[in-house]
This record gives structure tokens, sequence and C-alpha cells, in this order.
């Protein structure tokens, strides 16, 4: 594939403060595009990030078709840049597609701009810490025009901005006992912009009462537990890791998975089951719920100190050798290539 490369002439890079980054504020200075049209991706190019030039009737804005992904790459002591599992990304980047009416990419399209992209905005990922450089691949609806069907064409785009940690202090978590993110025969499995602005307003009141995040239930019965609209959501009862088990309303998260993974060669039994809140609730009272937290490539693994459920409060350890903080150095040390990864995750650029 030819991927036509205009390069910047002002690198934003030298006026960059590495060490003081706020998520998502500073974008690194180029971006990818791929335009779909007669059922064909065309024009692949590189160029310097900036902004776009849209229609008012642009379909995207009206109706809604527009899927991302995010992912991260980090640069190893040697200076070579890893991946982590990008493959499965593009695989539910497809999956989205296919759900509201988007045309699938193919992989060597998703893989080839990304690594050109990478190669040019290298310097862009940082070595420090907590840092890496964070990848937002999406797609959106181009047709200018007001009717209501499936866009004839789209773009893709992969862009990213050099992060630190998401979130910077334990989670406190309220669980939603009303509002719903994802219903049975719905996207929630998708990973849509539609998702997001459905779940705002319920999390925006969850802010205002002190809360970091909403962690979802089901539509039906607010019975069972589901996850944070952001990241996936996991509880250490005595000495086993339940999390909810994948369904439509659940997106299948690639930290999810890895922590599971890893979970299992620590030798800690692990549950994919359905969760009702009253069991978490009662492990709770009876002293057996030891830890919780979140997974997900933003936040990583992200320990919960407190949650709250209709005028309950379950109060967390977050400190020391907890699963989740072994869990989270576990897998951050193979993200950045420290340690041996023995299930072909990480993917050296
Ligand atoms: C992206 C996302 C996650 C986390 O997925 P990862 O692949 O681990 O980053 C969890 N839930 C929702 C709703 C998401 O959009």
């Amino acid at each position: 594939m030819h991927i036509d490369i205009q390069k910047t002439t002002e690198s934003r890079i030298g006026q960059t403060d590495f060490d003081n980054i706020v998520f998502g504020h500073v974008f690194a200075d180029h971006m990818f595009i791929v335009d779909y049209e007669d059922s064909q991706w065309k024009n692949p190019r590189i160029k310097p990030y900036g902004p776009l030039t849209l229609n008012p009737a642009l379909s995207a804005l009206h109706y809604g078709q527009s899927i991302f992904e995010g992912m991260k790459a980090f640069k190893r002591s040697d200076g070579h840049i890893l991946l982590f599992r990008p493959e499965e990304n593009w695989n539910r980047l497809n999956k989205s597609a296919v759900r509201i009416c988007m045309p699938t990419i193919p992989k060597d399209i998703f893989m080839d701009g990304l690594k050109s992209w990478l190669a040019l905005d290298s310097d862009w990922v940082p070595s420090i810490g907590d840092h890496s450089l964070y990848i937002r691949p999406f797609m959106y609806a181009t047709d200018d025009y007001l009717g209501v069907k499936p866009s004839s064409k789209y773009s893709f785009i992969i862009y990213g901005c050099p992060v630190n940690a998401y979130y910077s202090e334990p989670l406190r978590i309220k669980i939603e006992d009303y509002y719903v993110r994802a219903v049975t025969g719905g996207v929630g499995y998708a990973k849509t912009a539609g998702n997001y602005a459905a779940a705002m307003y319920a999390s925006h009141l969850a802010q205002k009462m002190g809360y970091h995040q909403s962690l979802w239930t089901d539509a039906f019965e607010h019975k069972y537990l589901e996850e944070l609209g952001t990241s996936n959501f996991f509880a250490l009862i005595r000495d086993t890791l339940i999390t909810p088990q994948l369904s439509e309303t659940i997106l299948k998260g690639i930290t999810r998975d890895s922590v599971i993974q890893l979970a299992k060669d620590l030798g800690i039994k692990v549950e994919e089951r359905l969760f009702a809140v009253s069991e978490l609730l009662m492990a709770n009272k009876k002293g057996m719920l030891k830890e919780a937290f979140a997974t997900g490539t933003a936040a990583t693994v992200a320990p919960i100190e407190h949650l709250h459920y209709k005028g309950e409060d379950i109060r967390l350890n977050v400190e020391g050798d907890t699963l989740a903080n072994i869990l989270k150095k576990k897998l951050d040390s193979i993200k950045r290539g420290y340690t041996l990864d023995t299930h072909g995750w990480v993917v050296p650029v």
C-alpha cells in the first residue's frame, strides 16, 4: 500500500512539556487518513494533525455513525516502540463497524497506516514512568446528505496523544440503579460514540455526587453488575476473582482479557459469570470482599476504594500488595518490554 506523506514543517514537540501532560489535550504532529467511497478504501495519507473540513449535513453528526478504538504505544529502554495486542483493536473496530452498518477496514490498511504514522511520530512516544502514547483510531460517516440511511462514504483516521496515568487516585464508584447504558439487542458491545453520549448524563450526576464513574447494571432489573462505561469491572471475593460474563451489553475489553489471563497465570481462580449487586453487598458484609478494580487501556488497572449503592457504602483497601497492584505492575512491565511476553501480546514496530 502506498501512503502519501506530507510532513509537518512546524513540529510542536519542542513546546511540549512531557512531565506535565494532561490526558488528551496534546496531540502528536501527524495523523493517518484513508477514505471510503464507491465501496473501496482510497487515498491513504499522512498529514499534519489539524482540523477537518466538514459539511453541515455530515451524516456522522446527525445520525451517529461513528466508532473508535483506544490503544497505547510504549517506548522500550532500547528505543524500540511496542504496541499491545493491536490486532485485537483492529478486530473489535470491525465488529463495531458491522453493528452500525459501516464498512470494515482491511487489516493491512489498519496496520500499515498505524505503523507508518508511528514511524513518523515516534518521538512522541514517551519513555518516562507511567507515560505512553495513547492512540485513537476512529471511523465516521461522511455523506453530505440529510436522509436517514447508512452513509456511502466514510473516513478512517488515526491520531495520538502522549499521556500520563488516566486516574491519579483510587476510584470512587456509584453503582447505577436507574439509568441504562446498554440493553440486550442494542450496541453495548460495540465501541460507538453514541454509547458514550448515552452514558454521559448519569455519569455527570454521579460526578456531581463526588464519584468518578458509574458502574452500570443490567437494563431489565438493575440486578446484575456490568461495567463502568470506559472500563470493565472485577472484584476479589475470598480468593476468587469475579468479573461479569461477556454479553451484548458489555464491551469486550482487551485489558479485561489480559488481566484474566495474568490472574490465571498467578494461579488465581477466575470466574466470568452473572454477578449480582446483592452478592457484592453480601460479600462485603461478611468481610469476604477484598478488592475491586476497573480495567481499560486508558485506566490500565485502577483500584476502587469506594463503591456506593442506594445509601450503602463499601470501603476497600487499595494499598500495598493488592491483587490489583500486582496485576497492574505485571501488565505494565509486559507492555513496556521489561518482562518476557509469554502470550505473544507485544508487537514491536
Ligand atoms: C474501551 C472500553 C473498555 C475497555 O476496553 P480495553 O480494550 O480494555 O481498553 C471497557 N468498556 C467500554 C464501554 C469501553 O468503551
